[in-house]
């Protein structure tokens, strides 16, 4: 007898009109249809003959297929005389020892990171997120990264207003003078100065759009991320707002600078006091698993989710918002993306986050 083994890295997401095989030591997940996780699901109890044998001539052929194109596609293996028990199956369980590991600061003035520079050491945050209101000048971009420089902190992602001053020179120069910045994003950008190339550091991109905090949370298939510690994170925890923290304009701090509830001020209130609210970890734990629509999609453990912008019609027994994020366009029961801005079910919320000055909201 043969028996087909599912090797331990693949993960499968039923969702209700598809599956999603993700490849969580290749960083790439594919579609396929539900059938073929019915016969992942039955290889994992029964025989490739036995399998083979509940089908009449005309399906076993299909089976066989499947069963090929499991193989192909390196899914797994086949062994003779039993299941190889020798490898076990991989643990979904998600450790990180930091205490946070993001920080998503609003601001218009750099001082601002100077009086939080304590609390991020303390708190051992690796990942600094920066919207910045205006254009940042390039000392003030290597200052940034020079105030962290005996800190902990892994990496720093920026987004700046566009100016004319962003050239070939100004890039080259930020990259010999930085060591932690990883992203650069310039907005409102009519025409990019230059392509990002290869032999920079940092990735930098240009936007025409006149990016806002409120342009963050869209769901969009480019965002989605088989990166495994982001996946078992997903898996189980909110996999926007796990451990990270926010801190608005007017120096609140939040769970992202967009959402509503404050638990203190960057003026009076430290942010390990703030931490100790009791409210201030209420998201950490939602998964993907209690929202409504993304508990039925195949996306659920690839995706981000966003608790800022929901649409706002479902909410749990504690009070916590599980409404499907507002910015995602895409029907689980359906399989179809849509223009989620434009939806007739999802205008209520639209014009209660303010968003609805545009006619599109991108
Ligand atoms: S909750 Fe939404 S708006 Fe806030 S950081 Fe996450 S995705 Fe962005
Ligand atoms: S329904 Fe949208 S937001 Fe929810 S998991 Fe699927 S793609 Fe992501």
């Amino acid at each position: 007898m043969n028996y087909f083994n599912l090797f331990s890295n693949i993960m499968v997401t039923k969702g209700i009109t598809r599956v999603l095989v993700s490849d969580l030591q290749r960083n790439t997940s594919e579609l396929y249809p539900l059938e073929l996780h019915e016969l992942i699901e039955e290889l994992k109890t029964t025989s490739v003959e036995e399998v083979l044998n509940h089908y009449d001539q005309e399906s076993k052929v299909i089976v066989q297929d499947y069963l090929d194109f499991l193989l192909e596609k390196e899914f797994g293996f086949i062994t003779q005389n039993g299941w190889d028990r020798n490898f076990p199956p991989l643990s979904y369980e998600y450790q990180d020892y930091n205490i946070l590991s993001n920080i998503f600061v609003d601001l218009d003035d750099i001082s601002i990171l100077q009086s939080l520079k304590q609390s991020i050491e303390n708190l051992e945050i690796r990942h600094l997120v920066i919207y910045c209101r205006r254009t940042l000048l390039l000392e003030e971009l290597m200052q940034i990264d020079r105030m962290f420089s005996h800190a902990p902190l892994e990496g720093i992602e920026i987004f700046s207003q566009f100016h004319e001053a962003v050239d070939q020179h100004f890039i080259d120069t930020l990259n010999r003078n930085t060591a932690r910045v990883y992203s650069l994003v310039f907005y409102s950008c009519g025409k990019a100065p230059f392509k990002d190339n290869d032999s920079l550091r940092f990735t930098v991109n240009f936007t025409d759009q006149a990016l806002t905090i409120s342009s963050c949370g869209k769901v969009n298939l480019d965002y989605f991320s088989t990166n495994l510690p982001k996946v078992l994170e997903a898996v189980n925890h909110n996999s926007c707002l796990h451990k990270k923290i926010g801190i608005d304009i007017h120096g609140h701090i939040k769970n992202c600078p967009a959402m509503p509830e404050s638990y203190g001020n960057i003026k009076n209130t430290t942010l390990e006091e703030a931490l100790k609210h009791q409210d201030f970890k209420k998201y950490w734990n939602l998964t993907k698993d209690y929202i409504e629509g993304c508990k039925d999609c195949e996306f659920r453990y690839i995706c981000t989710d966003c608790r800022a912008f929901t649409e706002r019609n479902h909410t749990e027994r504690n009070g916590l918002d599980t409404s499907k994020p507002l910015k995602c366009g895409y029907d689980p029961y359906t399989g179809t993306w849509e223009d989620w801005s434009t939806h007739p079910m999802k205008q209520n919320a639209i014009a209660h986050y303010g968003l609805l000055h545009k006619t599109k909201v991108s």
